[in-house]
């Protein structure tokens, strides 16, 4: 799964489709999550591709 802020959802949405082949699903994160990190940087997550 990967975990993603604003900003890299661009980048986190190529690097599922390199894994995958196709568009991946992607869900906005609920309050349970909030202290989940974005992959590609220190801001807080936003969203997830499951
Ligand atoms: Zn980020």
């Amino acid at each position: 799964m990967i975990y993603f802020c604003e900003i890299h959802s661009d980048r986190a949405l190529e690097d599922a489709i390199e894994q995958d082949g196709e568009p991946p699903q992607m869900e906005k994160l609920t309050e349970d999550s909030l202290s989940t990190t974005c992959s590609y940087c220190k801001n807080r997550a936003v969203y997830k591709i499951i």
